[in-house]
């Protein structure tokens, strides 16, 4: 079974992100870019499967400007066997990300799609269950625990999706093939070794154009606006608990 794993380029987890002066949305000149963290953990969980022999081949494939080609050198390196890009320097949302990806799908025939839960720049949480309902698929979304069954004769193997929900856990059964979204608690994702950084130069990338896959990517929403979150208020210091109280009851306010 092959594994396809979309990995994002975004804007590195510790950089404080600032919006650009003219309000178009976020600076990423000069900033550092990683690869979106719950990608890492869906490149982790195929590398897991494919170590348990559940999986033959795991192919990391990233959409976006050139750039995004080491985002895929990072998964080659954790253990993807090789990549695809996507080039464009178009403003991709996730109908664009989706199609593009239900077109990847469409030539690569992978068993499982294991994306993010969510991009941790524009939290839109959207793209997987696109991609499930453009390809058809079963989706189990936020895993935080999943398991391969295996079919009866006849049958093709499924996956148990375990699912962090409000009340607990619920745990879904899907037929194959299916999509998956990675949730925090799925696994810890491995650091890439030296010897692993050097052999994944040599592993393969395979470059193409949204046209190729006869895709549009044009945006269908217009962003407004983009600004910075409201300045929070300095604190202050109280003399004694009785100070204290007293400001609670006269100055603070349910917001
Ligand atoms: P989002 O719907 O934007 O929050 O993204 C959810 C997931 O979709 C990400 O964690 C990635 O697995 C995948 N994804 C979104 N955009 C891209 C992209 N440009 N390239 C590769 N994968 C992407």
């Amino acid at each position: 079974m092959k594994i396809l794993v979309p990995v994002k380029r975004v804007v590195d987890y510790n950089v404080k992100v600032r919006v650009k002066a003219d309000g178009s949305g976020i600076e990423t000149a000069g900033v550092k870019m990683s690869m979106n963290p719950f990608d890492e953990i869906a490149i982790e969980e195929a590398i897991r499967l494919k170590e348990k022999g559940a999986a033959t081949e795991i192919i990391a494939v990233s959409l976006g400007v050139p750039q995004c080609a080491e985002t895929i050198r990072t998964a080659l390196a954790m253990g993807a066997d090789r990549g695809i890009l996507v080039e464009t320097d178009a403003e991709l949302q996730p109908l664009a990300v989706a199609k593009l990806l239900k077109a990847v799908a469409d030539k690569e025939q992978p068993g499982l799609i294991i994306l993010g839960k969510q991009a941790i720049d524009d939290d839109m949480s959207a793209t997987g269950p696109m991609l499930a309902a453009l390809l058809g698929w079963p989706q189990g979304t936020f895993a935080s625990k999943i398991a391969i069954t295996k079919g009866e004769a006849g049958s093709g193997d499924g996956i148990t999706v375990t699912r962090e929900v409000d009340g607990g856990l619920e745990t879904v059964a899907l037929t194959m093939p299916a999509i998956v979204t990675t949730d925090l608690r799925l696994n810890e994702p491995r650091y890439a070794s030296l010897p692993n950084i050097m052999k994944a130069r040599k592993k393969p990338i395979d470059t193409m154009k949204p046209a190729d896959l006869g895709i549009d990517p044009a945006p269908r929403l217009k962003v407004l606006k983009v600004v910075e979150p409201p300045k929070r208020k300095a604190g202050q210091k109280v003399a004694s608990v009785a100070e204290l109280v007293a400001k609670l009851r006269t100055e603070a306010k349910v917001i």
